[in-house]
């Protein structure tokens, strides 16, 4: 019986599943929130319950020494010694990376270079990675990350039409994010299609950070996500693709820092910035439905900037067979999907199984059989892939 736990240390908190590798299943989940604050909040789901508390951790260790304390006390485990892997959901990989790794000390070393392109993700995986070191040194360690799927792109994919010695030199250019979900995601739905030799698809993974990727035979050929999460697809609070020189002008003219123009696109921007209702898609869709005007602009904008990015990987991919929703808004909003695929209907072909799409359960086709391009909803679960590549890798 293996047992492994998959952790997305982020810089204040600390998500978890832990696995029984032998059926997959989730034994137990949840979260660590607000690390560094007395007012922390643990929450743990066990045998159909939620156990929430507030106390105070001041740090990761911390944190990962509740957990783990709170596995033998809740007769999660019997013993530490029955987790035999950690696998730890890594941001950015950079280059270096095209798959999973065991984190030794090389890959440990890369992913610290790599917090220059990832300062708010990297350093916390880090500290993650070495409380649960600490806690159970025994157990291997995997980095999972997000970046690998898309080491796939070609070149004339990633590079940025900038002067080119900025990649050589300064690692600039596309390295995407949500890989682990596209990957998920597409084999998922290439499997729903009864693994043909040859597949055309493209992954819609719109949740509070959204990104596209076309997927061409299992492989990704591009994404709309770029250097940083901020590119492609407008978000929550992410305005994704902007000309540059709102940046300059912002700065020169407006008077903002550089600093309040990077936080004013992560995290004013997107959902929130039109709407001025709220990033949650839900409450933009119930400000819409009541008739305010800039909540109906947000999500009119929002639907057609998914479908600008369904037309390019149309191109490129030569055609499409499937396009999956995924995610918070994919996976959960009827609505979102019926309006994606109306803006698809005259240009592809797309026809809608109304009840698959609004009253089906689970990974779903929900296209009609006339329609030219399956479309599916399916489940995105990044840490039952963490949990498999764990397991390989470590032979348990
Ligand atoms: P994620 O980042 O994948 O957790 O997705 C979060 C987004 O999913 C938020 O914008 C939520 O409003 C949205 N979401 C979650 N459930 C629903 C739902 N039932 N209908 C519409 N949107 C939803």
């Amino acid at each position: 019986m293996a047992k492994i736990i998959a952790v997305n240390a982020g810089s204040s908190s600390l998500k978890f599943q832990l696995f029984e590798m032998d059926n997959e299943e989730v034994i137990t989940s949840g979260v660590i929130e607000r690390i560094g604050f007395d007012d922390a909040i643990f929450t743990i789901k066990y045998q159909d319950q939620k156990n929430k508390e507030i106390l105070p951790i001041k740090d990761h260790q911390a944190a990962a020494d509740l957990l783990l304390d709170t596995l033998i006390k809740k007769h999660i485990v019997s013993s530490l010694d029955e987790i035999k892997g950690v696998g730890h959901r890594v941001v950015q990989g950079g280059s270096y990376f095209d798959s999973s790794k065991i984190m030794d000390d090389y890959v440990v070393s890369k992913i610290d270079e790599l917090k220059v392109l990832a300062p708010l993700h990297n350093p916390h995986h880090l500290t993650g990675y070495y409380a649960f070191k600490k806690a159970i040194p025994n157990a291997g360690a995997v980095a999972v990350f997000d970046t690998a799927f898309h080491q796939t792109l070609e070149k004339r994919c990633y590079i940025y039409p900038i002067p080119y010695k900025y990649y050589e030199e300064n690692m600039v250019r596309k390295y995407g994010a949500h890989g682990t979900s596209h990957f998920y995601v597409s084999h998922r739905a290439i499997e729903l299609m009864g693994n043909p030799e040859h597949s055309k698809v493209i992954v819609a993974h719109l949740g509070n950070g959204a990104s596209l990727t076309a997927v061409k035979d299992g492989i990704s050929v591009n994404t709309s996500m770029g250097f940083t999460p901020l590119a492609g697809i407008m978000m929550g609070t992410r305005s994704g693709d902007v000309d540059p020189s709102v940046i300059d002008y912002l700065v020169e003219n407006i008077g903002l820092t550089m600093p309040e123009v990077i936080h004013m696109l992560n995290k004013e921007s997107g959902l929130l910035g039109i709407s001025g209702v709220s990033s949650d898609f839900r409450d933009v869709q119930q400000a819409a439905l009541q008739g305010h005007e800039r909540a109906k602009l947000a999500l009119d904008i929002f639907f057609r900037r998914v479908i600008a990015y369904i037309g390019r990987y149309f191109i490129a991919l030569g055609g499409i067979d499937a396009i999956c929703f995924t995610a918070g808004i994919g996976e959960n909003s009827a609505y979102a999907r019926k309006e994606i695929c109306d803006l698809l209907t005259e240009a592809l072909g797309v026809e809608i199984d109304q009840e698959a799409n609004e009253n089906g359960q689970g990974d779903r086709l929900i296209s009609t059989p006339n329609s030219k391009v399956k479309i599916f909803v399916i489940y995105t679960n990044e840490e039952l892939v963490i949990a498999r590549d764990t397991k390989k890798l470590l032979n348990l």
